[in-house]
């Protein structure tokens, strides 16, 4: 329990053994990432039979992500895979030309409408930025660009134009299918991929619930349009994720850094989840090591508040999942040190709408000022942890209930660690007693501690928390 900060691992190929799995749920995953992107549903129901088996073996719970891929808009391929652009030369985005048909001249596209979407003159930036290209004319279906960065250009590279503005519909038939496969494999929640709007969640939460599915929606923050949209996207989701890859290349890189601090910020303040994503550790899918820019870039998040960081390759392709799990909760634990992560700099100017919302505040006021070894919060839907997470705390928050879905959708709060607790079999009059001593038993507290608890008049209630009670372990 010493790490507050959670640690999303995508899973892929390098995770595909049941030794590898329990090693890096044993070493800190909390979260683990289905892409949709990539692999087959059979590649997905493996990887929950392993996550499944490794929890058990481990004991714990680790939630369940699965992430959309999304209208992710790429050339088609080449004839021989790949080509070399020069500087300078001209190159044809050609909505009509065959799908491997590619050459140094011209390639296809899977997003047909693209000539429709662009303007002369506009920059088009493909694969992670490396390749530039410049729009000089449109004729019909085909967009004629002069190179303005050459190099590499590979099959299914992806396209973006800077500052956004691309139309296509953030669901597409493919999503449709894997949002049912979602459903079906019991995500606890689900990711959006270049959502622009707050409709583009309410559809998918409105896809998901109809796939009977309860599980949490977030909104990827990936497209220019979903910054100018910023606060209804995080009221309409329960999480979002900063994915930087994609965001970079379309708001460039330079604005990258002042968007992520203002995204964290912005969650926190609307009472929702956020984690932070893509090349966090990239150069462990290589190396056993992190660079020291990446060490600082996840300290960074850590220090500006949240609640989780996120591997992508890094565990599903790479060569070192495990060493690069135990690097990452090294880092966050190092920077949760730091004086600056513990205090708290929350909504100190808003009124709380809620009964339950001020009993969680008073509860973080009150722990941080008190020397207090655990917050418990008896909770059916996890909404009193969350609010407590939202408060900067150097003190475990413990959401204790007897609801499996509630223990794996806190697994991504910041400083909220899950314990199966069932209070409809403990006797009301010593309900919190019995929940201090569980955690006693756990190690997470010892006798004479003080503990912070909060709880309904009536258990098994959702959003009845009405109150707050300061007790000494073993008393
Ligand atoms: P992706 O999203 O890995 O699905 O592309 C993350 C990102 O764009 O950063
Ligand atoms: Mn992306």
């Amino acid at each position: 329990m010493s790490r507050r900060t959670k640690i999303v691992a995508t899973l892929g190929p390098s995770t595909d053994s049941a030794e590898t799995m329990q090693a890096i749920v044993r070493a800190g995953v909390d979260v683990v990432r289905l892409n949709f992107s990539h692999g087959a549903a059979a590649d997905h129901k493996h990887r929950v039979d392993l996550v499944r088996a490794a929890c058990r073996a481990v004991g714990k719970d680790v939630g369940l992500l699965g992430d959309l891929q999304g209208p992710k808009i790429r050339i088609e391929k080449f004839r021989g895979g790949k080509v070399m652009l020069r500087d300078g030369q001209r190159f044809t985005l050609d909505a009509g030309l065959a799908d491997d048909a590619g050459t140094v001249e011209r390639v296809g596209l899977t997003y047909k409408d693209l000539p429709k979407d662009v303007q002369t003159g506009d920059m088009l930036v493909l694969g992670d930025g490396e390749i530039t290209l410049r729009v000089e004319q449109l004729s019909g279906v085909k967009v004629v660009c002069r190179v303005e960065t050459g190099g590499e250009l590979s099959d299914h590279k992806g396209i973006n134009r800077q500052g956004g503005g691309l139309s296509a519909k953030a669901l597409t038939d493919k999503d449709l299918h894997d949002i049912r496969l979602a459903a079906e494999l019991g995500v606890d929640y689900l990711a959006v991929s270049f959502p622009r709007d707050a409709a583009d969640i309410t559809r998918a939460r409105e896809l998901l619930q109809a796939a009977g599915s309860r599980a949490g929606v977030i909104a990827k923050i990936e497209r220019s349009e979903a910054i100018q949209n910023l606060d209804d996207i995080i009221r309409a989701s329960d999480a979002v994720m900063i994915a930087r890859g994609d965001l970079a290349v379309e708001i460039g890189d330079a604005e990258l850094p002042g968007i992520q601090k203002l995204i964290i910020h912005r969650a926190r303040d609307l009472n929702r989840v956020v984690i932070t994503a893509t090349q966090m550790m990239e150069s462990m899918i290589h190396s056993p090591v992190p660079t020291r820019a990446e060490v600082l870039d996840v300290a960074n998040a850590v220090m500006d508040g949240t609640d989780a960081v996120m591997l992508s390759a890094e565990t599903a392709a790479g060569k070192y999942p495990l060493k690069t799990v135990e690097a990452m909760a090294r880092v966050c634990e190092g920077a949760e040190r730091q004086r600056i992560t513990l205090r708290s700099r929350h909504r100190m100017d808003t009124r709380f709408e809620r009964v339950d919302e001020a009993i969680a505040m008073a509860v973080m006021y009150t722990a941080n000022h008190m020397d207090v070894k655990a917050i418990i919060a008896l909770t059916e839907s996890g909404s009193t942890a969350l609010w407590m997470s939202r408060i900067s705390s150097g003190i475990p928050i413990f959401a204790m209930t007897r609801h499996e879905a509630t223990r794996r959708r806190v697994t991504l709060y910041r400083g909220v660690y899950p314990v199966a607790f069932d209070v409809m079999h403990t006797n009301p009059d010593h309900v919190l007693k019995h929940a201090a001593e569980e955690l006693r038993k756990r190690g997470a507290v010892k006798d004479g501690d003080f503990v912070i608890c909060t709880k309904g008049e009536f258990s098994g209630v959702t959003g009845g928390t009405n109150s707050l009670k300061i007790l000494r372990v073993g008393d």
